[in-house]
């Protein structure tokens, strides 16, 4: 060991840390320094002294230490280089997110108060059920993962608060992360008023500023609470008592790009180094979290009963196969009404609109626009290898995004022989034009990534909807979640299938997870628990008929089945390559490189036996921003060494991968587009 040289992760594109000489013994493991770096200087911080160091080039030397940042807390280290080399991401670039984006001020400049100062409110007595998850709690010591699985509005947020409350009183910190867009003022205002001062956020929507001054707020321990979106795991909290993940199913706390890490996961993590509990909970739970709770690896807390005793909204489904055969056989074209909107739906929102009560109509269009249907069977197109649906490129090439597999639309339905097949393409802003004609007079308002791209719409919005201003609601699923609309009694979806035919495997639990969401949002204050209408061309489909009976645990008992058939997580694992490249060809040349190295690897190896090479294939955005996708999917069981594979077949993609390409990890991946 040499006392003068440093192992440093700096904030550059390199998989590995890089060693440098120090005079002084200034240096010293969590420091942040400045280090020259090619012509340039760069930041990073000191991982800790070189065991032995051998190298052809002359050591650098450390320029300075940065003495404003703090010393980070050894264990959030060991956290920090943990997802540096789970998610296979370079050791800097993940060392510098742990940082604000600006420096430390003497805060003369007043500014906005992103945490309200609310005098202290009373919590209510619990109930038998809260009572009973907080003895669990309890009764574990050190690290333990538990799993809240309650009905919206069981009152698993006051949960959280005591479960809270209890670390603080012996001197510890707490974290709790919620999806961005369940980040809404009245969560903040909720848990000021229970800690009064005692609350730091820190959210994507903040000012450089303000998400500096909340930093400070905890690294100098003013705040014992840290309430944020996934990026808050990135403050280096010390004193860990309690870490929270609400909506734990939630896919937005997947980042889908630079880290590539999954913020739920790495939570978990970080409460096993900081041996503190973490609560995670859902009222549709992640299908890896119940498999997780099923074999005893977290403790299942379940919550049975509404706090209120409110009832469930009523839910109709409307089956628009029948729909169109009826209109058949009547022989007469529905005139009046938009093509999407049935008598059924209709007829509620006139009633709703008479009544003065507010509706909402969900389009669910994430990502993929377009699918293939048999209006006259609903025949959809599945990949016969993967048991997902094929998705339409072009005009009639139908694509597996999982193996490739392909096969022409042909002009009969294969199912009924039926030449009534439709390619959908609807969208929030023709269901908010329609609308609009319909109810004149009547404030229609449309709310989708379109609309809605600040946090300050988003507010507007909810205010809107809480004084009555807005009378029906149009919307995307980012809507649906977590928000809580008092006199909203009527919800429709105009067509449930396009979510339940997404190309993934995950798709029926993303349908059963956004069914119960969006239903969960009519009726939420009143006696009789509102209305809800789903128009669907597959009434039978499991996620939609176990989000309407809320039978989670049926659902994900089936679901899992069909997971471990094929070997889907969490029986397996995934990963995916992406290939990046300015035109087709250079992509397809990168791929078939990236195919040879991996299939050179798996062939020489013994171990890497059971892994599945899947692709690579073309994206199924193949071309977003000028830049030409491929992708290549790596499938193998839990212990099949596919993490230690990965690391090996890629090396430093750098060395290898033509100019003008790019090759990224996606270890765990959620998203496939
Ligand atoms: P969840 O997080 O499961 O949706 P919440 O904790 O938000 O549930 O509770 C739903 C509503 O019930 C909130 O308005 C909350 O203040 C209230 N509540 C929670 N627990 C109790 C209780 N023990 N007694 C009375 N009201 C409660
Ligand atoms: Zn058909
Ligand atoms: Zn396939």
């Amino acid at each position: 060991m040499n006392e003068n040289l440093w192992s440093i992760a700096v904030d550059a594109p390199l998989q590995q840390a890089l060693t440098y000489k120090s005079t002084e013994s200034v240096a010293h493991r969590g420091a942040s320094v400045t280090v020259p770096l090619g012509r340039r200087k760069a930041r990073g911080v000191v991982l800790g002294p070189v065991e032995n160091h051998q190298s052809e080039f002359e050591l650098k030397f450390i320029e300075a230490v940065d003495d404003e940042r703090p010393k980070l807390p050894d264990e959030f280290m060991k956290w920090l280089e943990w997802l540096a080399s789970y998610y296979l991401y370079p050791v800097g670039q993940v060392f510098s997110g742990a940082f604000p984006p600006l420096a430390k001020h003497s805060r003369i400049k007043k500014t906005r108060q992103v945490v309200p100062q609310l005098p202290f409110s009373q919590p209510p007595e619990l109930t038998d059920e809260q009572k009973n998850a907080l003895n669990q709690i309890q009764q574990y010591d050190g690290f333990q993962a538990h799993l809240v699985h309650g009905v919206t509005g069981s009152g698993k947020t006051e949960i959280y608060m005591h479960a809270i409350a209890e670390a603080l009183k012996t001197g510890k910190t707490a974290l709790v992360l919620v999806p961005e867009i369940s980040l809404t003022p009245q969560l903040v205002q909720r848990f000021a008023a229970r800690f009064p001062d005692q609350v730091s956020v820190i959210h994507s929507h903040l000012t450089e500023r303000e998400k500096t001054n909340q930093w400070w707020n905890v690294v100098d321990q003013k705040t014992p609470i840290l309430i944020g979106a996934r990026s808050a795991l990135f403050c280096p909290i010390e004193n860990l008592g309690i870490v929270v993940v609400d909506e734990e199913h939630e896919p937005s706390f997947k980042q889908d790009e630079k880290l590539k890490y999954h913020a739920r996961d790495a939570a978990i993590v970080r409460a096993k180094l900081a041996n503190c509990p973490i609560l995670l909970g859902s009222a549709t739970p992640s299908l890896e979290s119940w498999h997780n709770a099923q074999i005893g690896k977290y403790n299942l807390i379940s919550l049975k009963s509404r706090v209120a005793n409110r009832k469930l909204p009523q839910v109709v489904t409307v089956d628009l196969k029948e729909k169109k055969d009826q209109a058949k056989a009547e022989e007469h074209e529905i005139q009046d009404r938009p093509f999407w909107l049935t008598e059924e739906l209709e007829t509620s929102l006139v009633a709703t609109m008479k009544k003065g009560e507010q509706a909402a109509v969900f389009l669910n269009r994430r990502g993929v626009a377009q699918m293939a249907v048999c209006k006259s069977c609903g025949h959809t197109y599945e990949c016969p290898n993967c048991a997902i649906s094929l998705t339409l490129h072009g005009a009639s090439h139908m694509v597996c995004h999982y193996c490739d597999y392909s096969e022409p639309l042909t002009d009969k339905c294969p199912a009924c022989e039926s030449s009534d097949i439709e390619t959908i393409g609807l969208g929030t802003e023709q269901i908010e034009n329609d609308l609009a004609k319909m109810f004149p007079f009547k404030v229609v308002a449309r709310a989708d990534r379109d609309e809605i791209t600040k946090r300050s719409d988003l507010e507007a919005l909810i205010e809107d909807m809480e004084k009555g201003d807005i009378d029906i609601l149009v919307g995307t699923q980012m809507i649906a979640k977590g928000l809580d609309f008092p006199k909203l009694t009527l919800v429709g979806l105009a067509l449930a299938d396009i979510g339940m035919n997404l190309p993934d495997f995950r798709a029926a639990e993303r349908s059963f997870q956004l069914l119960t969401q969006v239903a969960g949002r009519a009726g939420r204050h009143q006696e009789d628990g509102g209305q809800v209408v789903i128009q669907t061309f597959n009434p039978e489909h499991v996620g939609l008929k176990a989000s309407i009976t809320a039978d989670y645990e049926g659902f994900a008992k089936l679901e899992l089945e069909e997971r471990q058939a094929l070997n889907y997580p969490p029986f397996g694992k995934l990963a995916l390559v992406k290939l990046q490249a300015k035109s087709m060809n250079k992509a397809e040349k990168l791929a078939e490189i990236v195919k040879r190295r991996a299939q050179q690897l798996k062939d020489k190896d013994e171990k890497y036996q059971s892994i599945q090479i899947l692709g690579p294939c073309p994206a199924p955005l193949v071309k977003i921003r000028n830049t030409y996708r491929y992708q290549m999917l790596l499938k193998a069981a839990v212990d099949g060494k596919l993490h230690a594979f990965c690391f090996q077949f890629l090396g430093d993609p750098k060395k290898w991968a033509p100019s003008g390409t790019k090759v990224q990890i996606d270890i765990d991946p959620l998203s496939m587009l």
